[in-house]
């Protein structure tokens, strides 16, 4: 089974969106989705051209602050604040990479954490790491719900995640420890990647190396999801690939995510998702 992301996002979306009408209907109000961005960074902002384009799909209003590549932290968090006493603004998220001289972290920890539809607070970072409802990073979210659409009891399970960033790897191993899978996290020190990855059932690639993973790492019947992007060179051009190797994983698999169309397309329903959801808990906080 081939995961297609493109459908399994439009789903999403569509479910997003009769929720959003209702919410319209029911209440008069419209959830909102504000980004931060600095500078002219290109893939971002093809990123958030995307995020806007679906954001219209689904009837959530979208902002853009834009800065210059100079701005300072303090006119930053400045914008931030603004988003954040925003009654019609209810997700905020700051668009990465940011120039060098800007913390990332001081920047996403001043973001009111009910807000934070990325999951990068500190606040939102530690609910998820102790069980508790938490607004959880788009892409692993995604991976996740696509996880669960293949198999929906994960207790007992072996899980290899290849890659522990903030971003991807550590939030994954979350979401499945929390399904009683047995997790275990592989990066760039690990010994024996290969032997690791033929016992397990359930393989998440969040590395940024193309075709790391062979088919010959793969156990029979596993689930495989390629976090990857990666660009290869072509003799003309290039071309995208993810840090696993189709052609020969995808004989073994119960089910795959290709690249591209896999995980991409499901990370930007899962920020509207979120969205949603921050919305929902602001306003029930309001009607209290
Ligand atoms: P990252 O912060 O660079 O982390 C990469 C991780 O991979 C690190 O933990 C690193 O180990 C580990 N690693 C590097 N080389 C390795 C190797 N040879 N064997 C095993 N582990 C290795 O990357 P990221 O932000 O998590 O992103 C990972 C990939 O996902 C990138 O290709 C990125 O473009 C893609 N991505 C896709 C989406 C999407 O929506 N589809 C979203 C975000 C990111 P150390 O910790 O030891 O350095």
């Amino acid at each position: 089974m081939i995961i297609d992301g493109k459908k399994f996002a439009q789903k999403l979306k569509n479910k997003i969106k009769k929720e959003v009408q209702s919410i319209k209907n029911k209440t008069k109000l419209t959830p909102g989705l504000a980004v931060i961005f600095v500078g002219h960074h290109t893939p971002s902002e093809i990123y958030v051209r995307k995020k806007q384009i679906s954001a219209k799909e689904v009837g959530i209003n979208f902002k853009v602050l834009r800065f210059k590549n100079s701005v300072t932290e303090k006119k930053l968090i400045l914008g931030i604040q603004k988003f954040n006493k925003d009654k019609k603004i209810h997700g905020i998220l700051v668009q990465l990479p940011l120039p060098n001289h800007i913390n990332n972290q001081k920047i996403i920890g001043k973001i009111d954490p009910r807000k934070d539809v990325d999951g990068f607070h500190p606040i939102n970072v530690g609910n998820l790491s102790s069980g508790k409802d938490a607004l959880v990073p788009c892409t692993p979210l995604g991976c996740y719900l696509m996880i669960k659409s293949v198999r929906k009891n994960l207790a007992g399970l072996s899980a290899l995640i290849i890659g522990r960033s903030n971003l991807n790897g550590k939030p994954m191993a979350q979401l499945l420890l929390k399904e009683d899978c047995t997790v275990t996290i592989g990066h760039s020190k690990t010994k024996n990647l290969k032997a690791l990855c033929k016992k397990a059932d359930i393989v998440v690639a969040a590395v940024g190396r193309a075709n790391l993973v062979k088919g010959d790492w793969i156990k029979k019947g596993a689930i495989v999801i390629d976090v990857g992007i990666n660009r290869v060179e072509k003799k003309k051009g290039y071309k995208i690939v993810g840090d696993v190797e189709f052609k020969s994983v995808v004989k073994k698999v119960r089910a795959i995510t290709p690249v591209p169309g896999g995980v991409g397309p499901v990370t930007i329903a899962c920020l509207l998702s979120n969205t949603l959801k921050a919305f929902k808990s602001i306003n029930l906080l309001l009607s209290k």
